[in-house]
């Protein structure tokens, strides 16, 4: 299936009651700030160049980011701090993501989340995740030149492993997940654990922009060789 193809069953998606109550809910009752906006309140697709060498996989959208505009990592605090970050690795054309029109273009990088719509609490059940995890999967398998997976944040890392045990006798116990993290899979790609850049991890200096940068420079020279 093309991604294209696969991006419009997302979107239209309708599978986890519960997230599809609480998407439409936020949509409608909307932050202050945004409140002349109209949010998009669907599920979001993964966006990017889709023959890249590197896939970062977040969580999920979130409430007033995603959820809002439409597109990943897009409009929020957490994604203010990542595309500061993937511009001064070179990832990217531009420092700021806030809108569809904003004319960002990501270089070799292609961006997802493992769960399209946003959970309540930023905490899917394991039946959503296994729901969505079809997405997640299709999505895999058709970013062909994919060398390294960059997963931000545990639920991402482990939906990474997850994929591939459908295909190897692997355990979550042999790859360890924390920043910088580096993990060859059994197929001879490199699964790169980092915290996520949420406001509670920034504000907590669990991650800052200097470490950010130094792993994703690290990924980009590892690129360069494979
Ligand atoms: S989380 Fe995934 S499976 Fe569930 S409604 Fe959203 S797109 Fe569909």
């Amino acid at each position: 299936m093309t991604l294209s193809k696969l991006n419009k069953l997302i979107i239209d998606c309708r599978q986890c009651e519960r997230l599809v109550n609480f998407r439409e809910k936020i949509a409608t009752e909307k932050r202050k700030q945004y409140i002349d906006e109209e949010y998009w309140g669907k599920p979001i697709t993964g966006y990017g160049d889709e023959k890249a060498k590197l896939l970062m996989v977040g969580l999920a959208p979130a409430a007033h980011g995603g959820n809002r505009t439409g597109r990943v990592f897009t409009g929020d605090k957490s994604a203010d701090f990542l595309f500061k970050c993937l511009f001064e690795a070179g990832f990217c054309n531009q420092p700021i993501s806030v809108d569809k029109k904003d004319g960002l273009l990501l270089d070799n990088l292609y961006l997802t989340t493992a769960l399209k719509c946003v959970p309540p609490g930023d905490k899917p059940t394991s039946l959503e995740l296994k729901t969505c995890f079809n997405y997640f999967n299709k999505e895999i398998n058709s970013l062909k030149n994919i060398k390294i997976i960059l997963a931000l944040g545990k639920i991402g890392y482990d939906a990474c492993i997850n994929y591939y045990k459908q295909f190897f006798n692997i355990k979550n116990k042999d790859y360890n997940f924390g920043h910088g993290s580096f993990n060859q899979l059994p197929d001879g790609k490199f699964l790169v654990g980092s915290y996520h850049p949420s406001p509670r991890n920034v504000n907590t200096g669990r991650i800052n922009k200097t470490k950010m940068i130094h792993l994703l420079k690290k990924v980009k020279k590892e690129l360069d060789f494979l």
